[in-house]
């Protein structure tokens, strides 16, 4: 059989699609008899209030389908997986809010599955190249199986963010925050591509129900795309998502390296598609705001006419406990903007950058870049915003030091940005919650 089928189907409720795309893909293939399952959906991040699920967290839709489709395979031991972003560190059971919050107590009461919050959970050490490795969840390394659920989605980082992607909710934090590390040969896309090294057999079924431009979280803009795409081997299953948003695998690094790593060709000859042709159902989706041609302003912020400020574009080494604050200070900076320059100030974030000369303000951001530049010996003020993730009390007094005044719980209040979020998606019915629902 060959191991690099990949099927898309089209998505339409009560069909089983879930069944059909998996069965003419061959998925299951490697599933074994009286498996121990894992099923680790995407669910990216979790707010106590209303926020846009779509094209963000695997639907609660295809979550119940697959546990039937297993339970007609005969399999009886079956855990749902996942270890969400902490966007707040001291918010507790993220995890279990989260699976209440979807549904899952629902199939946990009706099929017995097991609901296991990654960050309640052990982690082993596993080496994935020579001498390196990272600490994973220990029921995923105790599995015989898993079925991967990501979200067909784009990531601003790297691109796209499908199944092997989703492996990195499989990581404790320490191991995560080494992913976006500095080096430029073994940085974030070496260490993805790494990722399916660990992975027991499995199936990887992509939810395109809904999709999603500049994700992988809520601030992108969601379309409803009425797709699912399944394969037994993760890696062609992503580059066929790839292809289906608009990307050519050949730009993605870490497909590249992964496709060698595993023999594979990078232009997809090696792989029979099967069901809808990818050029009928594709869709350019851009992964990333645009910025500036020196990368020192989001295109936005410059077409507002915003003068004296840099900042810097994010690389691959922000991790994802900066990064919502990296959001924040564009808002809030661009609500607050009255036409006045600003007085040379910059920021920088991640784990690379070193002030510019010329600066009067450099701001670091984060306890890396802090670090970083902490004997830097340039004429500007170096201001630190230190903390990972980085202190909203931190942030709000660098603020204030360029002339914004914002309290500090702007900075850790996500709820209110999901609500306002939700406003984008107000009155338009295809932007449906049910499909985060389970009856
Ligand atoms: S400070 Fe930011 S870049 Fe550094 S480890 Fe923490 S989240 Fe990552």
């Amino acid at each position: 059989m060959n191991d690099n089928r990949v099927a898309i189907y089209k998505y339409k409720r009560g069909n089983e699609v879930v069944k059909k795309v998996v069965e003419r893909a061959n998925a299951f293939e490697h599933l074994p008899k009286n498996a121990k399952v894992i099923i680790k959906p995407n669910i990216v991040v979790w707010l106590n209030g209303p926020f846009p699920k779509w094209g963000v967290i695997t639907t609660s839709a295809i979550m119940e389908e697959t546990v039937i489709l297993l339970k007609e395979y005969g399999i009886n031991d079956i855990s749902i997986a996942e270890g969400s972003l902490q966007i707040n560190p001291e918010e507790k059971h993220i995890g279990q809010k989260s699976f209440e919050g979807l549904g899952y107590q629902k199939l946990q009461q009706r099929y017995g599955v097991k609901l296991l919050d990654v960050w309640e959970r052990p982690f082993e050490k596993v080496e994935i190249a020579d001498g390196l490795s990272l600490k994973v969840n220990t029921d995923l390394m105790a599995s015989d199986f898993l079925v991967n659920l990501p979200v067909l989605k784009t990531h601003a980082q790297v691109k796209v963010s499908l199944g092997i992607k989703n492996l990195k909710g499989f990581l404790n934090v320490a191991s995560r925050k080494k992913c976006h590390n500095a080096n430029f040969e073994k940085g974030l896309e070496y260490m993805i591509s790494c990722l399916p090294k660990f992975l027991p057999p499995s199936a990887t079924i992509i939810d395109g129900i809904y999709t999603i431009e500049r994700g992988p979280s809520f601030d992108g803009k969601s379309r409803k795309s009425d797709l699912v795409i399944a394969s037994s081997n993760v890696l062609a299953a992503d580059m066929v998502g790839a292809k289906v948003l608009g990307h050519d695998p050949c730009d993605i690094s870490y497909f590249v390296q992964a496709a060698e790593n595993q023999g594979l060709s990078i232009d997809l000859t090696d792989i029979e598609v099967l069901g809808e042709k990818i050029e009928e159902v594709a869709a350019f989706h851009q992964y990333t705001f645009p910025f500036n041609k020196d990368n020192t302003l989001p295109s936005s912020m410059e077409k507002m006419g915003i003068k004296g400020l840099k900042f810097h574009k994010y690389d691959s080494t922000l991790c994802t406990y900066c990064s919502p604050l990296i959001g924040k200070l564009l808002t809030i900076i661009a609500m607050s903007y009255k036409g006045e320059p600003f007085d040379d100030v910059e920021f920088l974030t991640g784990k690379r950058l070193k002030p510019s000369p010329g600066m009067k303000k450099s701001i670091l951001v984060g306890q890396c870049m802090c670090a970083l530049n902490k004997n830097h010996e340039g004429m500007q003020e170096i201001v630190k915003v230190k903390g990972c993730p980085p202190d909203p009390k931190e942030a709000a007094k660098a603020m204030k030091g360029i002339g914004i005044d914002v309290d500090p719980s702007f900075f850790s209040n996500f709820e209110m940005d999901g609500a306002l979020m939700m406003k984008r998606y107000k009155d338009k019915s295809e932007f449906d919650e049910s499909y985060y629902e389970i009856e």
